[in-house]
């Protein structure tokens, strides 16, 4: 089963209002991606339980 869900969240680089895709069929998945607007690497940490959302967190690396 493809259990993704679509998040908003505001680069941490640039401020733009940015949304991705989540894959929730884990309970935390934790990953590095760039920014679509600014090209920055952004690290994304999401904790999910029972299909839901409910963390998420978007910050530049080493935080
Ligand atoms: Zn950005």
């Amino acid at each position: 089963m493809n259990n993704t869900e679509e998040v908003f969240y505001q680069c941490p680089h640039c401020w733009e209002e940015v949304s991705i895709l989540v894959d929730t069929s884990h309970d935390m998945v934790q990953y590095i991606e760039d920014c679509e607007v600014c090209c920055n690497p952004i690290e994304f940490t999401v904790k999910v339980s029972l299909g839901q959302i409910i963390d998420f967190q978007a910050t530049t690396l080493g935080q």
